[in-house]
């Protein structure tokens, strides 16, 4: 069992196994998501120990949609999370608020019953209680003070006060309660661990510490960690500091969650294909009936819409051919400088672009993704391609982090 969990906070995240690469189809008779594929569908070893769902991803909030259909929403609660995400019951499953959604309100959106409702109804094995996020966080240089200080008191009972009615309200209930501790001062965060502690949790997560900087957690950790029962554990939301996981855990850390590597797959324009060693970044091959950029170039007559089809579909069979073995490096390189022109005429990519392509990364790659769709994992188009590119780096960030676990004691 791993020492420290890492869990995956799912967004309706999946991807259509039968897209054909090359012809860049659909099976047309497809079901979205009943039909696709999850990241533990797609590898043949486990990329986390868990997925993180939350209520306001599912539910929506003060009448706005989730990202799921209503359809899919039903069916959630009909057969349980595990059945609906295809998820092997060795995995945990976490339920949290979405405390994100409603952060800007007065006070949380949900009622402790609606939360418990939501966790309980889905077969969750770890239930996050209602919380209210803290924005503010106290620098040597920077002190909280009058109106500010009042504010992260204020969010600070709300959350402690939830938690408390949280822990009472679980008995009989098939989850493990996760009180919230929020701060904005390491001292601060150590008495909200103080008050839940008293209350009866054992299990806490720490909360709002994703604009923190890592010696910031790491101070807020030492300090919780001082006034910490020995049988308490900690779950870090949002954090993903791999580097510092070994220090994490010693402060009595268990697991944490992160979006971070799908995010950089799927968002981060440089370096957002990951590897042991360093990192990549992907080939822009952008759409141009679908990307919005291009979409916007045309209508504007910046750029000819032909010319620029016929451009993106030499590129497009130049990288297979060049993945096959069957063109060289430069007639790529050729063509994708001169898409590239098109599309983004002032800042050219031609080093980052050659270096991937002189490297080919995706080769030596073991994971099931690489193995299989081979060049497009690094092609920056579409969700076909740029989701595959963040589940290929879960897997890496998961085995990163078996890797550090391996020097704990
Ligand atoms: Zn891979």
């Amino acid at each position: 069992m791993s020492k420290v969990k890492f869990y995956f906070p799912d967004s309706h995240d999946f991807v259509d196994p039968t897209f054909d690469f090359e012809k860049e189809t659909h099976n047309e008779h497809r079901v979205i998501q009943r039909d696709d594929k999850y990241a533990h569908e797609l590898f043949s070893k486990p990329v986390y120990d868990g997925i993180l769902v939350s209520k306001a991803v599912v539910d929506g909030l003060n009448g706005v949609k989730g990202r799921y259909s209503v359809a899919q929403r039903q069916r959630f609660f009909r057969e349980g999370i595990y059945k609906f995400f295809r998820l092997p019951k060795f995995y945990q499953t976490m339920g949290d608020c979405g405390a994100f959604s409603y952060a800007k309100e007065y006070e949380p959106l949900y009622t402790i019953d609606e939360v418990n409702e939501f966790y309980s109804n889905s077969g969750f094995t770890h239930g996050i209680s209602l919380d209210h996020i803290i924005f503010d966080f106290e620098t040597p240089k920077r002190k909280i003070t009058g109106e500010q200080l009042i504010e992260c008191k204020r969010r600070q009972d709300i959350t402690l006060t939830l938690a408390e009615e949280f822990l009472k309200s679980n008995k009989g209930l098939h989850f493990t309660p996760y009180g919230v501790a929020h701060g904005w001062s390491p001292e601060s965060y150590a008495e909200s661990v103080k008050a839940l502690q008293k209350m009866g949790y054992r299990t806490i997560a720490l909360g709002g510490m994703i604009p923190l900087k890592s010696p910031e957690i790491l101070s807020v950790l030492k300090h919780v960690n001082e006034i910490r029962n020995n049988d308490t554990q900690f779950h870090l939301l949002g954090i993903n500091r791999l580097n510092h996981i070994t220090e994490f855990s010693n402060f009595g850390v268990t697991s944490f969650d992160s979006t971070s590597p799908l995010m950089k797959g799927l968002k981060d324009d440089k370096f957002n294909y990951h590897t042991h060693g360093e990192d990549y970044t992907s080939i822009g091959l952008p759409q141009v009936d679908a990307n919005n950029n291009m979409r916007k170039l045309v209508q504007t007559g910046a750029i000819n819409q032909n010319q620029a089809f016929d451009l993106e579909r030499e590129c497009l069979d130049a990288v297979i051919a060049f993945d096959k073995g069957t063109t060289s490096k430069d007639i790529v390189l050729n063509s994708l400088v001169k898409y590239e022109k098109i599309y983004n005429p002032k800042a050219s990519r031609i080093e980052l672009m050659d270096k991937v392509l002189t490297d080919k990364p995706w080769k030596k790659c073991p994971c099931d993704i690489c193995q299989d769709i081979g060049i497009h994992v690094v092609l920056k188009r579409a969700a076909a391609r740029n989701r595959r590119r963040g589940f290929h780096n879960l897997y890496i960030a998961y085995e990163k982090l078996q890797e550090e676990l391996k020097k704990i004691q």
